[in-house]
């Protein structure tokens, strides 16, 4: 994935023989969480981190619009 990222998930690295990257970005709050290593990363997305996140966003809990 190339380009801008403007925040959410993305996973880098998932060849054969890399150590998968996971990052997940929010934009609102600017809270960030990076999860390396395969096992890792897989857990980590099954565990959704971004309907997560929102249920705990400082940022989303003030109510702010946009
Ligand atoms: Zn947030």
């Amino acid at each position: 994935m190339t380009g801008p990222w403007i925040g959410g998930l993305t996973v880098r690295r998932t060849d054969h023989g890399q150590t998968p990257i996971a990052d997940h970005l929010c934009t609102r709050c600017g809270h960030h969480t990076r999860v390396t290593g395969r096992q890792r990363v897989t857990d980590y997305i099954r565990s959704n981190p971004i309907a997560d996140h929102r249920a705990a966003c400082p940022a989303l809990k003030k109510g702010t619009t946009a």
